[in-house]
């Protein structure tokens, strides 16, 4: 492990490369990552670097949207098929029909969809920012996609809008009830419940504090709370245990794990930087739509 470690490191080098991990990622995929953050702060990294090439380690929709933000750059995913279940709810023709039926609506599609839809909708946005964004717009009925449950807290939060949800979950998020809420509070009475807004609605309804990875990661730090219950996906305990030793999380069910994000392996961030592998390359037309909403989502940054 060591030796493959300083292998990855030693390529890194040679090609001019940066790693950028999701906090769902395996602990030492994010341990060797140059930089470890959510959706939002990924891509405002890949924005702000000036190496040659930059490794997701992540799902494709987060190589996609670095090729869109940098499409200058050499983009790699490691494993080509980590994709994720929640976008792949939202396609095209679905955008079409929706259109058909709200065509006063403005189209709010969450940073997890492909390039594809996003290049039909008005702005993105991600979990940290899409109260802000839906605030934002001038029309008040507003189609969200793909994650209805996503959508049904933004409406809690904003009900001066109409939000559309879309019926399109992530299935890791979604599996958690309230139920599982109950039985956690009881063998933790002190915790509190911190969920992320991919959960449903009858979980967030109960937490303490609903939001993204790294808000949830900001909520602990400035908490005077000792202990926490986590609702979302495993891999963010990973960072709040190094960075709180002094506190105590649980997750809320062993069943808050995404495969897809935990894949990719170090071999195949190593392979990835030694074969140049796998290259993201979306056809010019596309970066160019799909850059559109992405950047009204940045402009209200
Ligand atoms: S945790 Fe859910 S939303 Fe996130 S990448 Fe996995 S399937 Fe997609």
């Amino acid at each position: 492990m060591t030796e493959l470690i300083h292998k990855i490191q030693e390529l890194k080098k040679q090609k001019n490369a940066t790693i950028l991990a999701h906090y769902y990622q395996k602990e030492e995929i994010q341990d060797i990552a140059d930089f470890v953050g959510d959706s939002l702060e990924m891509a405002r990294k890949a924005k702000q670097l000036s190496t040659d090439t930059i490794v997701i380690c992540g799902v494709s929709f987060m190589a996609e949207t670095a090729q869109i933000l940098c499409p200058d750059k050499n983009i790699l995913l490691p494993v080509k098929n980590a994709g994720c279940s929640l976008a792949q709810f939202a396609s095209p023709e679905k955008i079409a029909t929706l259109r058909a039926k709200y065509p006063e609506a403005a189209f709010v599609c969450y940073v997890n969809s492909s390039a594809e839809v996003k290049a039909l909708c008005d702005i993105c946005c991600t979990s940290a920012n899409a109260v802000k964004v839906v605030r934002s717009l001038p029309q008040k009925q507003i189609v969200m996609l793909p994650d209805g449950n996503l959508a049904s807290w933004v409406q809690s939060k904003v009900p001066e809008k109409e939000i559309i949800g879309f019926a399109g979950h992530c299935p890791s998020h979604n599996r958690v009830s309230a139920n599982d809420v109950t039985g956690m509070k009881t063998r933790h009475p002190e915790a509190l419940l911190l969920a992320h807004p991919e959960v449903k609605k009858e979980v967030w309804e109960l937490a303490d504090f609903v939001g993204s990875t790294s808000a949830i990661i900001k909520y602990v730090e400035a908490s005077v709370g000792k202990e926490f219950i986590i609702a979302t996906e495993v891999g963010i305990l990973h960072e709040l245990r190094q960075r709180f030793p002094q506190k105590a999380f649980y997750l809320l069910t062993p069943d808050l794990i995404c495969l897809t994000m935990k894949m990719i392996e170090l071999e195949d961030l190593y392979k990835a930087l030694l074969n140049n592998e796998h290259t993201v390359k979306l056809d010019e037309d596309l970066l160019k739509k799909a850059y559109v909403p992405l950047k009204r989502m940045f402009d209200l940054n």
